[in-house]
């Protein structure tokens, strides 16, 4: 039977509100756009708050960076997405984003795309770091590449004698990415080349896995679809508990992130019930 204990309520750092300054952009792989950025105010993160999430509150297309900073904060709503903190060095007031380079249709990649120094962009966050169980027995971990940062950080941030394995889904060999993770996870790097059509090759092989006793934690994140399959796997067939399963849909085919926030909520509320609904009928 899944024990149905909710998720620990994450630990609140202390939020920042404020505006953020392009300090380098650069290609880090064909598939990625790492922005760098500043503020006085980054002095205040704590340096562990890597792989906590971020909302990014975009400029309106051809708005200049006094334009924008001077709106900002005045009550006008501009275009939020919500992103990972890859790095946080608060003794240099920086942080750094990476952003999937998705192409002109979604105005953060778009962003990204065309960012250069004096840029500016406003921030909220962080939130906490996805995956803070420190003893589990097995970590299992799953990214495409827009959770490629959240799962970076959290595999840099596990004890060195941690066991798992991690399965990350890259759209082409040139896109893979050092990752210092402990050397008992073992790594595997899937190629699926077009993003916008659905991909089923992570759940086939989390699905062939064999899965050890113990205390199984997990941090999975990428396209809703994928994550969903993995959800009710691990949590309905495996039966691991609501609490070490962190699963997440970060953005969905065809969808805009406004678009998806609406549904995705509602969706992981309904998989859970059928799941308890499935584990109290066996
Ligand atoms: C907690 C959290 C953390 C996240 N961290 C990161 C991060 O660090 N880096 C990152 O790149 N993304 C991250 N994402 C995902 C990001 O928020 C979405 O990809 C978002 O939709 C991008 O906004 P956009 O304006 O570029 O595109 P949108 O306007 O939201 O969407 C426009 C179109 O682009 C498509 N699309 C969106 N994302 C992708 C993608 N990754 N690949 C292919 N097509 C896409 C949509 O299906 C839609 O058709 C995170 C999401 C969450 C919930």
């Amino acid at each position: 039977m899944p024990n149905d204990q909710s998720p620990p309520k994450p630990v609140q750092a202390r939020r920042l509100n404020c505006l953020l300054t392009v300090r380098q952009a650069v290609r880090l792989t064909p598939n990625m756009i790492r922005v760098t950025f500043t503020s006085p105010e980054l002095a205040e993160l704590s340096p562990d708050c890597a792989g906590g999430h971020c909302k990014i509150m975009l400029p309106d297309p051809g708005q200049s960076a006094e334009e924008f900073s001077n709106g900002y904060g005045d009550g006008k709503k501009p275009v939020t997405r919500t992103y990972t903190i890859r790095h946080a060095r608060p003794e240099a007031c920086e942080l750094d984003i990476d952003f999937v380079a998705h192409g002109d249709e979604g105005p953060a990649s778009a962003w990204a795309e065309y960012a250069k120094p004096g840029d500016v962009l406003g921030f909220a966050g962080p939130g906490s770091p996805k995956l803070t169980a420190q003893d589990a027995d097995f970590y299992l971990i799953a990214a495409d590449m827009s959770a490629l940062p959240v799962a970076a950080a959290s595999l840099e941030a596990l004890p060195k004698e941690a066991r798992g394995v991690a399965i990350f889904e890259i759209t082409t060999e040139a896109d893979r990415q050092i990752i210092d993770a402990p050397e008992g996870i073992d790594q595997h790097w899937l190629i699926h080349r077009n993003p916008h059509q659905s991909s089923n090759a992570q759940v086939a092989r989390i699905e062939g896995l064999d899965f050890p006793k113990g205390r199984i934690c997990t941090m999975i994140a990428g396209e809703t679809g994928v994550v969903r399959s993995l959800r009710v796997f691990l949590r309905g067939e495996k039966a691991l508990s609501r609490r070490d399963v962190y699963a997440s849909g970060y953005w969905r085919i065809g969808l805009a992130e406004d678009a998806h926030q609406k549904v995705k909520r509602e969706e992981t509320e309904a998989d859970e019930a059928a799941i308890a609904r499935t584990s109290g009928e066996r």
